[in-house]
């Protein structure tokens, strides 16, 4: 994998993000302000552009830049949080001109901790990081027993959306959510929700890559 790998990601969450825009915002106005899909699109369709842009193709480096794209175009809480989530990642990353099935599991597990770092929020807040932490979980778990790594993302975006799924009966600690208090019991969490896709688009952009 390679910076055209990290290119095709981001272009996948772009055009996944567009297509399930209407959904993460009802998802949005149940439990927040709505504006959770046009957040992302906006912040994600920056990205594509950003990188349509850039000439240096490495790796770490378009990480990085995806993510200052989203601190700097999404206002939302998810602009800051998936912002540091890639700048992270992009750091594991360097100045390598390539990198194998352990470091992208190593830019995942960087992209979490500095998710829960900033935002404070540990498994069962009810945010993104109930989405985000399986994933990772069990990317690493495939990985490390030597599964194939289409085979491991399937299964990470599959523990994503299972993750996602499980934030409906749960109370929300943080977030905008969180000020609903019982109230935010029974709807699906926008941000878990996303993450999902999020872990998708990897996995479609690494079959279409290899
Ligand atoms: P905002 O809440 O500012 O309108 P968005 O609607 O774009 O921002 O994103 C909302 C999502 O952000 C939530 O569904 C939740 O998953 C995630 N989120 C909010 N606060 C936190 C936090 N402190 N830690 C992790 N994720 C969070
Ligand atoms: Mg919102």
């Amino acid at each position: 994998m390679d910076g055209a790998t990290i290119t095709a990601w981001m272009r996948e969450i772009e055009s996944s993000v567009r297509s399930e825009r209407d959904t993460l915002v009802q998802l949005d106005s149940a439990i927040g302000d709505g504006d959770h899909g046009t957040n992302l699109v906006r912040g994600f369709e920056a990205v594509v552009r950003a990188l349509n842009d850039e000439t240096d193709a490495r790796a770490g480096r378009l990480l990085i830049l995806a993510g200052r794209t989203l601190v700097s175009t999404v206002g939302g809480a998810s602009g800051p949080l998936w912002g540091s989530a890639l700048r992270s990642g992009g750091r594991v990353l360097g100045d390598e001109p390539s990198f194998d099935d352990q470091k992208l599991v190593e830019v995942l597990a960087a992209a979490l901790a500095s998710v829960k770092d900033l935002g404070a929020a540990g498994p069962g807040d009810k945010t993104m990081v109930d989405a985000l932490e399986p994933a990772v979980e069990t990317l690493r778990a495939q990985v490390t027993t030597g599964a194939p790594l289409p085979a491991a993302l399937a299964s990470a975006a599959a523990a994503a959306e299972a993750g996602s799924r499980a934030t409906v009966p749960l109370q929300a600690r943080k977030g905008r959510a969180s000020y609903l208090g019982e109230r935010s019991i029974g709807h699906q969490d926008p941000g878990a929700t996303s993450t999902a896709l999020v872990i998708r688009a990897l996995e479609r952009a690494v079959a279409t890559a290899s």
